[in-house]
């Protein structure tokens, strides 16, 4: 049985006088290794702080599809390879609507990632109109299709409905399986059967220690995309745990 994954997005949060809250996540981390893969999504600049020193994986939001060139303020996956980094989110719903990032653009991103060994976790959902109008499978089933490159099944995808990000509201969690189970049919039609099993497949958008139990119990669930909650390391542990 494949390892849960559980990611914490810290976005543009952080400073050097909170990294502490790292290290206290990576002893728990350490402590759950067996069961659970942990992996603190920081901002670039703090990366280079847990590099080898602490017993945690780290990744980062973004990367550039490029190894290097005139691309003011980018970085790409071969830079993160070089500094330590396992892992890169890639088009996440704040950088596809307001970097106007396309699934092209991440599917090239993600090539580039596999390239230099860095796992992408591929983000996609549906905005809160698609899924009042009830397109919420169709809309992810095409976001896979066009952003997922081709694989052998070491991508992850976080599974992140916009409108339950942030917000304190998740789907039904009849609706988190169906599109768990679509996602998982989608990429076994796009990378076949065994690939597809490969795949972690996380639910992110407002997952919190109240409801991360629940969460981990759905079929096709294989981990949590957390943001808000993984600047604390209370909760963050709380998850972790109801995950592990
Ligand atoms: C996120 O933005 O990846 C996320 C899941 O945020 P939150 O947990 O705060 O809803």
């Amino acid at each position: 049985m494949k390892k849960k994954f559980v990611a914490g997005n810290w976005k543009m949060n952080g400073s050097l006088a909170s990294l502490d809250v790292v290290k206290e996540i990576s002893v728990e981390a350490q402590r759950l290794r067996a069961s659970l893969d942990t992996i603190m999504y920081l901002p670039s600049l703090y990366i280079h702080h847990f590099i080898e020193k602490e017993d945690i994986k780290i990744g980062a939001q973004n990367c550039h599809y490029e190894n290097n060139g005139a691309f003011t303020g980018e970085i790409s996956a071969e830079m993160l390879k070089d500094i330590g980094a396992v892992s890169v989110i890639l088009g996440h719903s704040e950088r596809r609507t307001g970097f106007h990032e396309t699934s092209e653009m991440i599917r090239e991103k993600a090539q580039n990632a596999l390239k230099h060994n860095i796992l992408p976790v591929i983000c996609v959902g549906e905005s809160e109109e698609q899924y009042r109008g009830k397109l919420s499978i169709k809309t992810v089933a095409e976001q896979i299709k066009s952003s997922v490159p081709e694989n052998d099944g070491n991508i992850a995808i976080g599974y992140e409905p916009i409108w339950a990000i942030g917000t304190g509201l998740i789907p039904e969690l009849n609706e988190i399986e169906e599109m768990h189970y679509t996602i998982r049919e989608t990429l076994s039609s796009l990378l076949g059967k065994e690939a597809s099993e490969k795949v972690n497949i996380l639910y992110g958008g407002s997952v919190k220690p109240e409801n991360a139990r629940e969460i981990a119990q759905v079929n096709n669930v294989d981990g949590a995309l957390v943001g808000g909650a993984s600047l604390k390391a209370k909760d963050f542990i709380h998850i972790m745990n109801a995950f592990s």
